[in-house]
């Protein structure tokens, strides 16, 4: 397992590389891209065609978007097509709302798939007539056993498996229990459709797979019409046959699946023979890739709805604030290869910051307001700084920010007493108001109870873009005008979990890990051109990080700005001082 770390990733080099709007979709070399290369170069291939084959048994996650990254990238590059296939099998678990999602994160992402969406389920007819192909052929036979019977008729990985007594029944008892299963007319779990292969094969997959079960199920897209549903296996290669895929791209755990994959191509009458290629799943620290589990957060209001920002969901990742182009460059950065790996969450951070670095808006906006009045201002003073929009994007035009006698600033800007390398602000000292002039605090003011009500401050009005006379003023602080500020409620999220591999433990459960601080809200203040912040709109909030207008709380007025990522990171450091 090997974890990559942070600081590689934050080379000057890589930050050099990212430039606004820079593409990265077919960056590093890895050795999917080196194959089909060498394919097309010996002319072992033409044209290529790829697949990304969702189950819509929930959303897609960051898992999913190095799979369409992969298999979209990969025909985008060589000049070939990608299907949207939706490998519908499991009727039971699936679900209309989540095969709409799984189109739109894919559109977000940037790819667009060739055709019309595919479904496994289009096949059904010709599976079935294959399945009889097989029987006629005497290679798949119709099983009486129980599934437990048959989980123990399989044997293990050091003993070979046993015969199902009905494994030689004649072919035409076979295809009129099938047919008959097919019409509904027997219990689920009293019958199953097996190939016939070998029960002593080292490979257990090759022991007479189920190529049916019996489900008396609905199905989204076919209906009340059929009363059994293909296995996994039984579906995939052959749909990838009749589609005239050539490159089926999948993840390690379908390795022992190939020789099987192989068996159907080889032994029924399709149409093209595509070949399977695997390569390491992607995960990711910190949090868990599984629909299974982040279904469960769902379910049990963990969170709130598979597009948390929290979440590692395609969607999570959009309201959080990220870029498709942030998420295809981690793709990039992180590879593929054949070599399981758990890559380090900050080198996703690092994908988003550096985007947003270049491509943010900057903003102000206090999260943790402390009134300041500057003293030697007229209560009617309207001073307006025209400042840029980004400091090196001339496109992004300037934002208008009014001085007005009261003002916010951030509590922790100030302190009371403070250490000696503390450069904000604090009593008798000076700093410089981000974009404007330096102040001087000059009184402290207090509540009954002790607490710090307000500062006062003045302005010392000979140092707007230039340095005060005969000392120096290090500190910059940011600071929004309490007349002209408008209110955000700010939500500050981190991890969803603190253990570093929340699954790792297969017998805890990985809900025990929780971060509890994984959401904070607070209501804060911010300069008034965020009054105009379209859903969706990404800034970054100076001396803060960068934040994103929430897609679905931004409206009628309010204002919601989830955090995306902090400007520096964080975690890093700290996991780096618990460990
Ligand atoms: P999960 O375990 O989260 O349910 P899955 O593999 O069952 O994932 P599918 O809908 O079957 O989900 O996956 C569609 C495609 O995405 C498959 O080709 C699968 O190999 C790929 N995929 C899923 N998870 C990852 C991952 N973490 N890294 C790379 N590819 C992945
Ligand atoms: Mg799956």
């Amino acid at each position: 397992m090997s974890v990559e770390s942070n600081t590689s990733a934050e080379s000057p080099n890589d930050r050099s590389e990212a430039q606004p709007g820079a593409e990265t979709t077919h960056g590093a070399p890895n050795f999917l891209r080196n194959q089909i290369r060498d394919e097309i170069e010996s002319g072992q291939a033409t044209t290529i065609v790829t697949r990304f084959p969702p189950e819509p048994n929930g959303f897609l996650h960051i898992g999913h978007a190095k799979s369409i990254w992969v298999n979209f990238g990969l025909a985008e590059q060589f000049g070939g097509r990608c299907h949207l296939r939706f490998d519908d099998t499991n009727p039971a678990k699936e679900e209309q709302a989540y095969i709409d999602a799984i189109q739109e994160d894919i559109r977000w992402l940037g790819y667009e798939w060739s055709g019309a969406v595919r479904f496994a389920s289009d096949y059904f007819d010709q599976l079935y007539a294959w399945a009889q192909h097989l029987v006629r052929e005497g290679k798949a036979y119709v099983d009486d056993l129980s599934p437990e019977e048959i989980r123990e008729y399989r044997g293990t990985l050091t003993e070979p498996g046993r015969p199902s007594p009905y494994r030689d029944r004649g072919v035409e008892e076979n295809l009129d229990l099938l047919e008959r299963m097919r019409l509904g007319e027997f219990e689920e779990g009293s019958k199953v459709l097996r190939a016939r292969i070998d029960m002593a094969a080292p490979n257990i997959n090759l022991r007479d797979p189920i190529l049916y079960r019996i489900r008396h199920a609905h199905h989204h897209q076919t209906g009340d019409k059929w009363k059994i549903y293909p296995s996994y296996d039984f579906t995939h290669g052959q749909s990838d046959a009749i589609e005239g895929i050539t490159h089926s791209l999948c993840t390690l755990e379908f390795e022992d699946h190939r020789p099987l994959y192989e068996w159907f191509l080889a032994h029924l009458p399709v149409p093209a023979k595509p070949r399977q290629t695997e390569f390491a799943r992607m995960n990711v620290n910190h949090t868990v890739t599984s629909k299974r589990k982040l279904k469960l957060l769902v379910d049990r209001n963990v969170v709130d709805g598979w597009d948390d920002p929290r979440m590692p969901t395609i969607s999570g990742l959009r309201r959080r604030g990220y870029t498709p182009a942030s998420l295809r460059k981690f793709c990039d950065m992180t590879g593929v290869s054949r070599a399981a790996n758990v890559v380090d969450i900050a080198m996703l951070h690092f994908a988003i910051r550096s985007d947003l670095e270049d491509n943010a808006p900057r903003a102000m906006c206090v999260l943790n307001p402390l009134k300041v009045v500057l003293t030697n201002l007229p209560a009617d003073h309207d001073e307006v700084f025209e400042v840029p929009g980004h400091p090196a994007r001339e496109d992004m035009g300037t934002r208008r920010l009014p001085l007005t006698r009261e003002i916010w600033i951030d509590r922790e800007d100030f302190m009371e007493e403070p250490p000696k390398k503390f450069f904000r602000l604090a009593p008798g000292k000076e700093v410089r108001l981000r974009n404007g002039y330096v102040i001087r605090c000059d009184e402290v003011i207090k509540g009954d109870g002790g607490e710090i009500d307000a500062l006062h401050c003045s302005v010392d009005f000979d140092t707007l873009g230039k340095n005060p006379e005969g000392r120096k003023v290090k500190g910059v602080i940011h600071w929004v005008s309490a007349e002209h500020g408008v209110p955000v409620e700010v939500r500050l999220y981190d991890n969803l979990f603190l253990e570093e591999a929340p699954d790792r433990d297969k017998d805890a459960d990985f809900l025990d890990h929780l971060n509890p601080d994984s959401l904070v809200t607070v209501q804060g203040i911010a300069e008034p051109a965020l009054a105009d912040a379209e859903p969706e709109a990404r800034y970054q909030f100076e001396r803060v990080g960068y934040f994103c207008a929430d897609r679905h709380a931004c409206r009628d007025g309010k204002l919601v700005f989830n955090r995306t990522v902090g400007l520096k990171d964080s975690w890093a450091k700290i996991q780096k001082k618990q460990g």
